[in-house]
């Protein structure tokens, strides 16, 4: 492709991409294509020949839009958002055109020192006190594994890392029962081994990991021989919202020196507006923070900030080259590979800084503030239907709820039924979890463009497909 060719392409793919927001509302959210009826209008081998641009941009049209689903639609209320504000998209445009490895400072001082400025930017944005650095990752699960990672070594002063694990004390590593597996996959790849990673049970409405019981499993484990090495906490679970009281399992983290890693990969965007930092109160002496902008805050995929307090720690685990202990951020000079497991980095904080910079901490303020009342006001609305029954309570803009089955019907067969009636319709789109081992319906807002007249659709449709199928 020559230059003038990529100038004319590369606007007409804006063009598209602007074409697309503006249209994607009218679309079904998620598409209604049968499994493998994309594969099978894909060529079966790559082409010897080059071929026009012309085709290849109308085969993108054709064959794979329809088969997608569409996450930027207004009316996604599934999983939890995956934002890319139209201003995060430009930034990513022009990231994906210079195309620089940002591993070191030096393959790309900028981007280096515009990740430190974001990652202090939101820091700040969230509440959290000086002393917190970070870096940004692509995802949670990565994060999270980082911090495993250092929870073991530390526990074992970084013999792990060089001996391997046989030989060593079995490592303990604790979570409520409200974690994303994401944790679970952390513990397997760091090789600690599900059957060491300890499920406390939750209590109360926020189903917070039971303290007193923490406490005891590591006393228990710490009597018969184990190495207790740290704590993964979380503060808005993808479930149901379950929400640890932080600032509990910091006062057990610290008691008996355990490395504390917070998963507020969801719930942490939310930390922007002060009304809602009384979730994750205690988060200020978490050792490990994880937040993804990429989900609710509108920084497109992939995105995901992890604040640490003790950076010495975290590069100790992770870094290739040790000499570079000595001297890293002192010098002015932070070589973010040696944070992460992977080398490779993409430049990442531009999107963040147009993204702040575009919409204003006010304007993402008034975003979440907005999705949290709607999402009070649905729940509020379904409960007050005589057949429909609020599981879990609003925390933030999640809830669960469930219709009432008929005579002799299954009443999990029969909510999975209307989860999938209400997806083939296509007008809105929601998933299903378990709640007491329940099938319960999640429903969040969260989309960056959802409006009002959205939420009141979807408690629409909801309500309709729902009687139908009784
Ligand atoms: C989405 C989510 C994750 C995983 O995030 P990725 O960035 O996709 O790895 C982890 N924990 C929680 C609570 C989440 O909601």
């Amino acid at each position: 492709m020559d230059s003038q060719e990529f100038r004319a392409w590369s606007r007409r793919a804006a063009d598209w991409g602007a074409d697309y927001r503006d249209t994607v509302r009218d679309k079904p959210v998620r598409p209604q294509v049968a499994p493998g009826s994309i594969m099978k209008q894909i060529a079966a081998s790559p082409p010897e020949q080059a071929e026009e641009m012309e085709a290849i941009f109308a085969d993108f049209e054709v064959k794979i839009m329809p088969g997608m689903t569409h996450w930027q639609h207004p009316r996604f209320f599934a999983y939890f958002p995956a934002n890319a504000a139209r201003v995060s998209v430009i930034a990513e445009y022009l990231v994906t055109a210079v195309a620089a490895q940002c591993m070191l400072w030096q393959t790309s001082p900028a981007a280096t020192e515009l990740e430190t400025k974001m990652i202090d930017w939101l820091r700040q944005a969230l509440g959290l006190p000086e002393g917190f650095s970070g870096v940004i990752q692509d995802s949670a699960s990565s994060a999270t594994l980082a911090a495993v990672l250092t929870m073991r070594e530390r526990a074992l002063d970084w013999d792990g890392n060089k001996k391997g694990l046989p030989g060593q004390r079995r490592l303990r590593i604790y979570c409520s029962n409200q974690v994303h597996t994401s944790i679970d996959r952390a513990i397997w790849v760091a090789g600690i081994g599900d059957e060491n990673l300890v499920r406390i049970p939750t209590i109360g409405a926020l189903r917070s990991m039971d303290a007193a019981a923490l406490e005891a499993a590591i006393l228990a484990d710490k009597e018969a021989g184990f190495l207790p090495a740290g704590i993964v906490a979380c503060v808005g679970g993808t479930s149901i919202g379950g929400t640890d009281d932080i600032a509990a399992v910091a006062e057990i983290a610290r008691r008996y020196d355990l490395y504390l890693h917070v998963d507020a990969a969801w719930a942490g965007a939310a930390m922007i507006c002060p009304e809602f930092r009384h979730f994750w109160n205690g988060a200020e002496s978490a050792d490990s923070i994880v937040f993804n902008p990429h989900k609710w805050l509108g920084a497109s995929f992939d995105c995901s900030v992890q604040f640490v307090r003790d950076p010495e720690s975290h590069v100790r685990t992770l870094a290739i080259k040790p000499e570079y202990l000595k001297t890293h951020g002192h010098d002015g000079i932070i070589n973010y590979s040696e944070w992460t497991v992977t080398l490779g980095r993409r430049f990442r904080a531009l999107k963040l800084w147009f993204l702040m910079r575009a919409h204003g901490l006010e304007g993402l303020r008034t975003m979440i503030r907005n999705h949290v009342r709607w999402s009070a006001a649905l729940a509020e609305r379904l409960s007050k239907e005589p057949d429909f029954e609020l599981v879990t309570a609003p925390m933030l803009s999640l809830f669960s709820f469930r219709h009432q089955a008929g005579e002799g019907q299954d009443a999990d067969e029969h909510n999975l039924r209307l989860v999938n009636a209400i997806n083939d319709d296509g007008r809105i789109y929601l998933t299903q979890t378990r709640v007491d081992d329940r099938v319960a319906i999640r429903f969040q807002v969260g989309q960056f463009d959802v409006e009002q007249v959205d939420v009141d659709a979807a408690f629409d449709v909801i309500v309709e497909i729902a009687r139908g199928l009784s």
